[in-house]
């Protein structure tokens, strides 16, 4: 690759896990003159984004939606369902994990983080403990992460259903599926959870800025017991409004509405079933290239159990500084973005550099597959990193398998 053709002209392709790849179909539903926010069109058509929610989440309970990231639903789940003194218990599996207990702490919350680092799922018997020693039931929620974006884990939901249940523990079950909805299975209502949070721009395709926490009746009536309420993310009036305008609490996010549309049309024309198999097919394609390289040479994948990996991002640790080092050169010689690492090493500490993820959710087929692939390939020969043979064939062979 040496020389100075400069070969990063045409599309580019950002390839970390959020925000995604914004499909032209969204971009095209976004492409409009403002529409009226009063009645007509937009009012109708947000209308049918709820049951078309539901329908991805798998369940029948209600959806607030927000004009927020997904911090902001975070929140919302937590101003809607605790008060300051509660106790919740925040199992993690990487950053944010941690990131949603800190949200807790400054609400006043008190957050209980059993930290299984960030290889490891969820340890199933000290959560176990955890909830039997509980007989007073202090804790009120248990707030789990799905897939944890920084460290590419996916954990159980159902099996701390079954925990609580086991235990007769009525605390609240929480589940952050922002990086998971619309790329994993998830079923809220026969997983038995109470409370699911996610946003617009990762598996649903549609550039940031909207936040939906699902809740169920239990959740609900948490929701009645509390003295007060933030006015911004009470979630009863966002979920049964009487004026359009209290679905947003205040003006309409009118083109991400659009796009939203847009974003479930095609999720829904392909089939929710299918799109998870989608994530699970590119993932071991995925996989198959990153085990091949692994083999010699500096790369690790973050989660050695295929099992334990999520189908939506894949986190690697190559060593401080190629990792950066890699991801600049892809960016500046082939117009491929890798994300970076998170919530694996401070910033500015020595390992920093050395690690980096791969966003494979939301809008993505196999030709992208292999070419995120194809490039870091290039990028490992273009600088001279050491990597085990035969990584792409490997891909091709795990694409073509059904
Ligand atoms: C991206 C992400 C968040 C944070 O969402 P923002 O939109 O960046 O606020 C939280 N949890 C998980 C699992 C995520 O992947």
């Amino acid at each position: 690759m040496s020389g100075s053709v400069n070969i990063s002209a045409g599309r580019s392709y950002l390839a970390i896990p959020g925000p995604s790849v914004v499909p032209d179909q969204v971009l095209q539903a976004m492409h409009r003159a403002s529409p009226n926010i009063y009645a007509g069109d937009l009012v109708e058509m947000t209308a049918t984004l709820i049951p078309d929610l539901q329908r991805i989440a798998r369940t029948r309970h209600q959806v607030a939606i927000y004009i927020s990231n997904g911090h902001g639903a975070w929140e919302a789940a937590l101003q809607n369902t605790l008060q300051p003194g509660d106790l919740v218990l925040v199992p993690s599996s990487g950053r944010f994990a941690i990131g949603w207990s800190e949200m807790a702490e400054g609400l006043g919350i008190e957050a209980e983080v059993l930290d299984f680092g960030n290889h490891a799922p969820w340890d199933l018997d000290r959560i176990a403990e955890r909830i039997a020693a509980d007989r007073d039931h202090r804790i009120k929620a248990v707030l789990g992460v799905h897939v944890d974006t920084s460290s590419s884990i996916r954990n159980d939901v159902a099996a701390l259903r079954g925990i609580l249940d086991a235990a007769g523990h009525p605390a609240l079950l929480m589940a952050d599926c922002i990086a998971s909805l619309g790329c994993e299975r998830f079923e809220m209502d026969a997983w038995g959870v109470d409370v699911m949070v996610s946003a617009c721009q990762k598996g649903l395709m549609v550039p940031p800025g909207l936040g939906f926490v699902f809740f169920n009746d239990r959740a609900a009536a948490a929701r009645k017991a509390l003295p007060r309420i933030s006015r911004y993310w009470d979630w009863v009036p966002r979920a049964n409004p009487a004026e359009f305008y209290q679905y947003f609490g205040g003006t309409a996010p009118t083109h991400h509405l659009y796009g939203l549309r847009a974003a479930l049309d095609m999720i829904h024309a392909e089939g929710i079933e299918n799109v998870w198999n989608r994530h699970a097919r590119l993932a071991r394609t995925i996989w198959a290239a990153c085990e091949a390289w692994s083999s010699a040479g500096p790369l690790r994948m973050n989660v050695p159990d295929r099992t334990l990996r999520s189908n939506a991002v894949t986190a690697l640790h190559i060593g401080s500084p190629l990792g950066t080092e890699l991801r600049m050169w892809l960016e500046q010689h082939l117009g491929l973005t890798l994300g970076i690492g998170l919530g694996m090493a401070a910033p500015n500490s020595p390992d920093w550099h050395g690690f980096f993820r791969l966003g494979h959710m939301g809008h993505v087929n196999g030709h992208m597959a292999m070419g995120l692939l194809g490039g870091i390939d290039t990028g490992f020969k273009a600088l001279g990193i050491p990597h085990g043979p035969g990584a792409l064939d490997a891909a091709a062979t795990a694409l073509a398998a059904r």
